[in-house]
This record gives C-alpha cells, sequence and structure tokens, in this order.
C-alpha cells in the first residue's frame, strides 16, 4: 500500500518509515501540517498515519491541534482515505476530537510496531468492507494479515516487493494497473525506482505462480487473468 506518514518527532518517523518499508508499503513522510495538506492535495494514498502534535510549517514550533487541522481539511474536501492519528496525548478530550474529526482508529505513543500493523489491517479491512483480511481471487489466495500467498491450495513464498505488487493487482480485480501506479505501490519518494523494477517482480510472480495469472496490455499496464 501507499501510505503518508504525518510526523515531525524525526526518530520516531525514521523508524516507522524503515519498518513499514519492510513491511512492502510504499512510505511517504512529511514533517507539518502544510506540508502534509499540500500533499494530500496532489496525491493519493491508501491510507494517512497523522501525528496530533504537528507545527503548522518547517521551523515553527509544534501546536497541539495541527494534525487536527489535517484531518479536518481532509474530510472537508469528503475524501474518505483511512487515517489512523497517532498521538503521545492520551487524554480522554483528544481521541473524542480526533474520532469525531473523522479518524478511522488511534494509537497513542509509544505503541509496539506489530499493533500498529494489525491496526492498518483491520483499518483497511473496514474501509474495503471485506469481513476477512484475505483477498481471494479465483484459485489465488492472499492473506495481509499473515503474509501468505497461496495458489491451487499450495503455499507461495513471495518476497516483500513481489507480495506488494501482487496486493495491488489483488486489490483491484479487473483493473488494469499501470507500471507507473505499481511504482507507486513500491517505492515512497527518495527511493531511487530501478527501471524495470515492476517487471522484474512480475517476471519473478509468474515463474512462482505460473505465466497465466498476471497478464500485460502492451503499453498499457498489468492485470490478473479473469478468475
Ligand atoms: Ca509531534
Amino acid at each position: 500500500m501507499r501510505l503518508l506518514l504525518v510526523e515531525d518527532d524525526r526518530m520516531i518517523g525514521e523508524s516507522l518509515r524503515q519498518a513499514l518499508r519492510l513491511e512492502g508499503h510504499a512510505v511517504d513522510w512529511v514533517y507539518d501540517s502544510a506540508a502534509a495538506k499540500a500533499t494530500l492535495g496532489s496525491e493519493r494514498f491508501d491510507l494517512l498515519l497523522l501525528d496530533l502534535g504537528l507545527p503548522d510549517a518547517p521551523g515553527q514550533p509544534a501546536r497541539p491541534d495541527g494534525g487536527l487541522q489535517v484531518l479536518q481539511h481532509l474530510r472537508g474536501r469528503g475524501e474518505t482515505t483511512p487515517v489512523i492519528v497517532l498521538t503521545a496525548r492520551d487524554a480522554l478530550g483528544d481521541r473524542v476530537a480526533g474520532l469525531d474529526a473523522g479518524a478511522d482508529d488511534y494509537l497513542v505513543k509509544p505503541f509496539e510496531l506489530d499493533e500498529l500493523l494489525a491496526r492498518i489491517r483491520a483499518v483497511m479491512r473496514r474501509h474495503g468492507g471485506r469481513a476477512s483480511t484475505a483477498l481471494v481471487h479465483g484459485a489465488l489466495k492472499l492473506d495481509p494479515a499473515t503474509r501468505e500467498v497461496s495458489y491451487q491450495g499450495q503455499p507461495v513464498l513471495l518476497s516483500a516487493r513481489e507480495f506488494a505488487v501482487l496486493e495491488a493487482l489483488m486489490q483491484r480485480p479487473g483493473a488494469v494497473l499501470s507500471r507507473a501506479q505499481l511504482e507507486d505501490r513500491l517505492y515512497g519518494w527518495g527511493e531511487a525506482v530501478e527501471s524495470n523494477a515492476v517487471s522484474v517482480y512480475v517476471h519473478q510472480l509468474r515463474k512462482k505462480l505460473g505465466p497465466e495469472v498476471i497478464q500485460s496490455m502492451r503499453g498499457v499496464g498489468y492485470f490478473l487473468s479473469r478468475a
């Protein structure tokens, strides 16, 4: 998935970014409310991880409701992108304000990374209206919770990036995803994109799943064969 992380604490942000990338997510990271609003205005994300205490702009002190303003801005434009609020403050009033402003979930720092990952999956599951986390397409099954993939009942071992490509295709069965859309899912800002990375991962997936599962549309992109 492509995530936007809004966090002014560089140490927390860096460790979150690294951990989420290891899970195969593409993570973009901004440090203040203005950058968050600008980014959300021009790009699309699957999920927003939002710190509450944020400066308005670089070099300014953090304000306690900086993140709430970003959330209100986003919801005010009718955007339904799922939002998980991350905050050091656990006062009841802050939680209520955050949820009232349209947050999907709340996590109080410090938190365990495993808990954040589980909350991300739960929020995405609710957002997608699915009762179970597993994605199923014909004989292909992918479970983001356990990171297990099986094809025709046999387990298939995938790397984090192969998994990310397959997950993107399975979330939009029937849609053709362009190389650029798949690159967005694999890479965040500041990560060098290898020019043929997507073709390499698709090639590896075809070796593991058989040549017919992922189809190419020349010059357009990739899609899953009909289930
Ligand atoms: Ca903060």
